[in-house]
């Protein structure tokens, strides 16, 4: 029975490797996966493995060093997939304001197209 946020959560079923997932990038904290419903040619999420944070709003202190290897993994994996040198775009919708639908904190990596400014 779901009877935990970790539980139902279909990223922690991803990063534990119970749903099926594109993963391009993974190590010990996190997991890097193809967004199933791409906004552009290169749309990736970086998903931390723990649940403790549902969204930007409860980053502490104590998790500076998750975050900094979120951004620093997702400069990684532009790199790799070839939109380093054409411009590409991290975002981390925070809220139900911002769009955010997944409550468990991911970092969007969105790239391959000219992204208008302001974002929608
Ligand atoms: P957000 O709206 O910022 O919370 O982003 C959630 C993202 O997760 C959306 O872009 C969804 O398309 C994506 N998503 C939801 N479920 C899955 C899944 N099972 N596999 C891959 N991406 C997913």
């Amino acid at each position: 029975m779901d009877n935990t946020p970790e539980q139902s959560c279909i990223f922690c079923s991803i990063a534990a490797g119970d749903a099926q997932s594109e993963i391009v990038y993974s190590d010990d904290q996190m997991v890097a996966i193809k967004d199933v419903n791409p906004q552009a040619p290169v749309h990736v999420l970086l998903i931390p493995r723990e649940h403790n944070l549902e969204s930007l709003n409860d980053a502490s202190k104590l998790d500076l060093s998750l975050l900094g290897h979120l951004l620093y993994i997702a400069a990684k994996i532009a790199n790799r997939m070839e939109i380093a040198e054409s411009g590409y775009r991290v975002v981390i919708n925070t809220g139900e304001a911002a769009g955010q639908s997944v409550a468990h904190l991911h970092v969007h990596l969105l790239g391959g197209r000219d992204l208008t400014w302001p974002p929608g």
